[in-house]
């Protein structure tokens, strides 16, 4: 008989599971081995077992740090019915039950203890860990010790201790929201810089990406629902409450099961509608962003947004709400003029501070970008989070329908040496104002009026060069580092554009849309 390796011999008499998942089983064996990881891998894409595996089959207990204290119960509750010991440590727990979990945790009856990250600013944490023989740090919802992030936590600042105070205990760091700038703050602040970053799973092949230009937008969806997807299940995003009333009677006039949800209802009102879409067929929910979280739904066959999302993720996640079954489904957008100049001025109105809207800004264009990009869309989403992806999917709108395009090849070139030729030091609007030869204050204070690049982009005008820069970061060629505000540097990929060596198509219908997003308000 063949020797089982221990982790997959625990996947099936523990977990009961037959094989691993993806890129599971390499995770484990870094972990197992004592190398640090991080992982990116969307919900419900198997992120638990990647540290419950090397937790048991490593010597010690693994400490899990989570900021979901509401779930830790339920997690140490459905570990305990597999055999596995586990316990928890958190503000809920009577002093009691803590008395037993310490107990357990001395007497190395632990496998897995649950850890509310405030724990690790109080003093005593610190010593109680040093006692243990730990088997892992496993840090959950890592982005939340991003500041660029929206769920930070100052608590998880402390966590950058661990790579001092345990340098030789693994450390597994697991998000499922994380860009790339996100990534890299995650990968600085513990210390897992040099460590292998798994980035898989946000691929959703069974669904198709299509953005369009708005012009009708009624018709457009009516059109769409009608020729596609007359009698299915699906979900209508807007950005206000009163729209998701307007479009849902229109709906019903039109013949269809529409229902509204938004938080300004009833509870009443909004339990009933959500049921009906979750028990009966073909119901369409026009919901604000305030519908979805938590719904499970399986045969949800499209959605639509009939306003521009205001992020890459939320754009993400709510398009991930279609197709959990497999089966086609259909992400349909349409966006314009207007909806930027909206986002813009709710942006400018809302209350953060200056970093939080320049970040919420930089969010904004890179959404923009996706719907501007020549190239496939899939592919440029798993960019976006990091995972490498093939050139296209032949299941987007871009791959099936390739948009009108003007040859970007000499702006992209121009764009990028300007990017270089001021040290990759600036933003978007700063290279922009070498390219159109604007002696601007702080260009002039950084000698910038005398790189050659200035001023040889006046063949264009400012809200076509943001484009083009959008279009290059949405493309990969250039990055924005968040942490820098949005300092724009080269990557790889610029460098045969740069040689002459690649052209580069831009999209031809997007000029009105680019001008809004360029004008500041009034
Ligand atoms: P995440 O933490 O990434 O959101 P979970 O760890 O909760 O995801 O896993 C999602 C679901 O997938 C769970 O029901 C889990 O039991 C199941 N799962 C994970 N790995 C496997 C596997 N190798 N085989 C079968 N099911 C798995
Ligand atoms: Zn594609």
């Amino acid at each position: 008989m063949s020797e089982i390796q221990p982790s997959l011999n625990v996947l099936r008499k523990v977990f009961g599971y037959e094989q691993f998942r993806g890129v599971q089983s390499d995770i484990i064996d870094t972990v197992v081995s004592g190398q640090n990881a991080l992982v990116l891998m969307p919900t419900g894409g198997g992120k638990s077992l990647c540290y419950q595996i090397p937790s048991l089959v490593r010597s010690g207990v693994g400490i899990v740090i989570s900021p979901l204290i509401a779930l830790m119960k339920d997690q140490v509750d459905a570990l305990d019915e597999l055999g596995v010991r586990a316990g928890f440590i958190n503000s809920s727990l009577s002093s009691e039950a803590y008395g037993q979990v310490m107990q357990q945790l001395r007497a190395g009856e632990l496998d897995l203890l649950y850890l509310a990250p405030e724990r690790f600013s109080q003093s005593g944490t610190l010593a109680l860990l040093e006692s243990l023989d730990i088997a892992l740090f496993a840090i959950d919802e890592a982005h939340c010790v991003s500041q660029w992030g929206h769920d930070f936590r100052s608590d998880y600042l402390s966590l950058s201790l661990l790579q001092e105070r345990f340098p030789h205990v693994p450390r597994i760091a697991l998000t499922a929201t994380a860009d790339v700038a996100t990534r890299e703050e995650i990968a600085s602040r513990l210390g897992l810089q040099d460590a292998p970053h798994f980035v898989s799973g946000f691929d959703r092949p069974n669904i198709q990406y299509r953005i369009t230009q708005k012009r009708n937008a009624r018709q457009q969806l009516l059109a769409f629902i009608r020729r596609e997807h007359p009698d299915d299940a699906g979900i209508i995003y807007c950005m206000s409450r009163r729209k998701t009333e307007e479009v849902a009677a229109w709906l019903q006039q039109q013949g269809f099961d529409a229902l509204p949800y938004h938080a300004g209802l009833s509870s009443d009102l909004r339990m009933f509608n959500q049921q009906r879409f979750l028990r009966e067929d073909g119901v369409i929910i026009v919901a604000t962003i305030a519908f979805g979280m938590g719904i499970d739904k399986p045969d949800v066959r499209f959605i639509v947004h009939l306003d521009l999302p205001k992020s890459v993720e939320s754009y993400y996640q709510e398009t991930g709400r279609a197709g959990r079954d497999g089966q086609a489904a259909t992400a349909w957008m349409v966006y314009g003029l207007q909806d930027v100049i909206k986002l813009r001025q709710m942006l400018d109105s809302s209350q953060g501070n200056e970093q939080f809207k320049r970040q919420e800004q930089i969010r904004l264009d890179a959404m923009l970008g996706l719907c501007e990009i020549t190239s496939c869309r899939r592919q440029a989403l798993r960019h976006y989070f990091g995972e490498s992806a093939p050139d296209a999917c032949g299941n987007c709108d871009t791959c099936l329908q390739p948009p009108p395009t003007w040859d970007g090849t000499e702006a992209a070139r121009k764009a990028l040496s300007a990017v270089y030729r001021a040290g990759q030091r600036f933003g978007v609007s700063y290279a922009t104002e070498i390219l159109l030869g604007v002696e601007s204050e702080r260009i002039l204070s950084n000698g910038h009026h005398r790189v050659s690049t200035f001023g040889i982009g006046r063949e264009l005008d400012k809200s076509q060069w943001q484009s083009v820069f959008r279009q290059l970061i949405a493309g990969g060629y250039l990055g924005a580092d968040h942490q820098q505000f949005g300092a724009l540097y080269l990557t790889e990929k610029a460098r045969p554009v740069l040689r002459g060596e690649k052209e580069l198509m831009m999209r031809e219908d997007v000029k009105d849309v680019s001008r809004a997003s360029s004008r500041k308000r009034a």
